[in-house]
């Protein structure tokens, strides 16, 4: 899926943006610390004087004699730089408060690391086109601090496990939270199992919220979605028939992949076939995957057939989902 002009500038019109915020930020902190601390301001005035010194001589001087004066100079630059990161710490600020804060620190926000698009860009395609555009409003919303495990009954008692339904989520919540600190050395898959409206889709948003703040590419879709970039781009690229798309690869090299509502679609050979490749090439790529899905995991079998059942059963930490749809529950608890 290639982007359109307008698309692309759109997403290099953001970048501008934020590196003149970025620049706006350092401008005004700078001119506070100036203002408000003398010391600094003097540091400052004899930083500018050594590195002035310093090109001056490096311009002039090219018979080397003067090694040691250079290295004498560099020496003071960078004593001067430390001794600035002291006076902010005296004066009550954070010692890199003067550094440039950047959204992606990886690439300046530039967009670009050398000539390779930054994983932020291809994070930023995603947002444009797909339906996290939005993600980042809902996981100001739904993440671990937000959610509430005494929703669910304790009295309520899954068939299967014997727990109930509260015990069960609260065992799935610690282990999402393993599953985050062990990221992404575990190489750990999860499926989540269960009917709708029991939390599956917020407790991968809880992860998700996590990892893309620790700085990990975060790919969210549903598997409609899913199916639907593979058919117009993954798989025509790999049959030598498209154009190359960082989208389809961005399925298979995102850090972590979520599949939401699996088995919500129509299940055709074709969906049966991608599910098989996704899963397979995320495995062999060392990548973890979450599916979340309203079938159990035998339904599997019955929809995606025996291949992606053996995957997901071999290959995959369950978390079962069991208990009344909450969504209703919270109506009921509202009136
Ligand atoms: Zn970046």
């Amino acid at each position: 899926m290639a982007l359109s002009n307008s698309q692309y500038s759109k997403i290099m019109r953001d970048y501008e943006e934020k590196q003149n915020s970025a620049r706006l930020l350092h401008d005004s902190r700078l001119s506070e610390v100036l203002r408000r601390v003398p010391e600094y301001k003097a540091l400052d005035n004899e930083a500018i004087d050594a590195s002035m010194e310093y090109a001056r001589m490096t311009l002039l001087d090219s018979t080397g004699d003067s090694d040691r004066t250079l290295e004498a100079l560099r020496d003071k630059v960078t004593r001067i730089a430390d001794r600035k990161k002291q006076v902010l710490l005296k004066n009550g600020y954070p010692a890199d408060y003067l550094e440039p804060v950047y959204s992606c620190p990886d690439c300046k926000d530039t967009g670009y690391i050398g000539t390779q698009k930054c994983h932020c860009f291809k994070q930023a395609i995603v947002d444009l086109l797909y339906s996290q555009s939005n993600i980042k409003e809902v996981l100001k919303k739904e993440n671990f601090s937000t959610f509430r495990s005494d929703l669910y009954s304790r009295t309520d008692i899954d068939p299967v496990s014997n727990c109930s339904s509260y015990d069960l989520m609260n065992i799935n919540l610690t282990r999402a939270k393993e599953f985050v600190a062990g990221f992404p050395a575990s190489k750990e898959n999860l499926f989540f199992s269960g009917t709708a409206g029991l939390g599956k889709t917020f407790l991968s948003h809880c992860i998700a919220d996590e990892l893309l703040k620790k700085g990990y590419t975060v790919l969210y879709l549903s598997a409609p979605e899913l199916f639907d970039i593979m058919r117009k781009d993954y798989i025509p690229k790999k049959e030598g028939e498209g154009e190359s798309s960082e989208l389809g690869d961005y399925i298979m090299t995102c850090d972590l992949l979520i599949i939401d509502d699996l088995g919500s679609e129509h299940a055709t050979e074709f969906t049966v076939s991608c599910l098989n490749i996704c899963i397979n090439e995320r495995i062999l790529a060392g990548h973890s995957t979450i599916i979340s899905s309203n079938l159990m995991p035998y339904e599997i079998n019955e929809t995606y057939g025996e291949r992606n059942f053996s995957r997901i059963a071999g290959l995959y930490t369950l978390y079962r989902f069991y208990g009344k749809d909450l969504r209703f529950v919270q109506k009921l608890t509202a009136v």
